[in-house]
């Protein structure tokens, strides 16, 4: 059987690579060359809006999927016309909008922060009226990893913000005193069967994912059970096939949807040595109708991502209980070049060998401090 994957990053290569086990093959679409998926399948490498080159890669397809939630909405239903796509082009096409995917999220009872659209000046004082300072300014589209945002401190921020990020449609929204973050991955397959991993907690430094820790060590049962009931609505009204993942800010007892990914997710990463299945096989399973695999963890597991520097391999590799994956890319600032999953068998002992992990780590060492950046 052989599978298309739109987008050729980490996560299609690791796609692929839970793939192989089960009898698979697997052809990526991406428009760089050296896009890691193409060190372990055959890629195709043009724009996504290409048709031509389209046509070529659906070519001998049993289904596609994609790792990128920023391939055009239109390039995944052309191939739905001709072929089984899952996740669901309307799960892609939603989540690309971070207006449509709070309507989604309101639609489904999911709570989320206050927010109010601003597509320009005339939106301003509405905005500020409706929003509380400090806040947030973010663009409706394109925004990752923190990019495509601004703080808003105070009502003459707002105008400048808006210039900078490029007079787009944004939203201003209410910066939420959290406690701390979560994320649940929720699976639901092509015959309808649904399940999901443990929260898993994630830091993040500027922005970008840093640490994951999984099961999350602070959830309660209660927040596991309200996650999945939000998780599980979506996964319903969006007819969902395929691994989804919700971001969370967590006050209390009280949880507040920041956004969703419609495919496999970096949060997710743990679960190659830390679950009985992991998400890349998971999501497979699903696509394919094929029935999932046990969600169930094996002890507690913490994910450290290497962001820009990969420490010398040795080090990591010294360290007990630590499984380390290099996605072949160049390095730059902030990229994310890997990431290490430590696997213990008690939460105390996994904190310990994630401290000695953090050590050797340039990003954590030269002062990144948590939280938002
Ligand atoms: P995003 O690109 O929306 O996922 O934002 C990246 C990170 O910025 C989140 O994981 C949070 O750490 C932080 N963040 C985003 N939105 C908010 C908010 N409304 N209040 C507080 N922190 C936020």
């Amino acid at each position: 059987m052989l599978i298309g994957i739109l987008g050729g990053g980490q996560l299609g290569r690791m796609l692929a690579l839970a793939g192989y086990p089960l009898g698979l093959r697997f052809r990526g679409l991406d428009p760089n060359a050296d896009a890691p998926l193409g060190q372990v399948a055959e890629l195709v490498v043009a724009p996504y809006d290409e048709w031509q080159a389209l046509q070529r890669f659906a070519v001998g397809l049993d289904h596609v999927t994609y790792e990128f939630e920023n391939v055009p909405g239109s390039t995944a239903e052309f191939l739905a016309a001709h072929l089984p796509v899952s996740p669901p082009p309307e799960a892609l096409i939603r989540s690309q909008d971070r207006l449509e995917e709070k309507r989604l999220f309101q639609e489904c009872a999911i709570p989320v922060p206050r927010y109010a659209p601003v597509s320009g000046p005339h939106d301003f004082a509405q905005a500020l009226d409706i929003i509380p300072l400090p806040a947030l300014l973010k663009t409706r589209r394109l925004g990752y990893d923190g990019r495509g945002q601004a703080h808003i401190r105070s009502p003459e921020e707002l105008p400048l913000a808006w210039e900078r990020l490029g007079r787009v449609p944004c939203l201003l929204e209410e910066l939420v005193p959290f406690e701390y973050e979560v994320s649940l991955l929720g699976v639901r397959s092509r015959r309808g069967e649904v399940a999901f991993y443990p929260l898993v907690e994630n830091r993040h430094v500027e922005g970008i994912l840093a640490i994951s820790r999984a099961p999350a060590p602070r959830a309660s049962t209660a927040l596991q059970t309200a996650a999945q009931r939000y998780v599980e609505a979506l996964l319903h009204r969006l007819e969902y096939v395929g691994v989804l993942a919700v971001e969370f800010f967590v006050r209390g007892d009280r949880l507040l949807a920041n956004e969703m990914a419609p495919r496999v997710h970096n949060s997710g990463h743990w679960t190659i040595e830390g679950a009985e299945t992991s998400q890349f096989e998971q999501h497979l399973r699903a696509i394919l109708g094929w029935p999932l695999g046990s969600t169930a963890p094996r002890g507690h597991s913490a994910m450290i991502n290497l962001l820009g520097v990969v420490p010398p391999i040795e080090s990591l590799l010294a360290l007990p209980n630590t499984h380390v994956h290099l996605y072949g890319k160049e390095p730059r600032p902030r990229r994310k070049l890997g990431h290490v999953t430590i696997r213990a068998d008690s939460a105390h002992h996994c904190d310990e060998l994630l401290q000695q992990v953090l050590e050797l780590v340039p990003f954590f060492r030269d002062g990144h401090s948590e939280g938002r950046g």
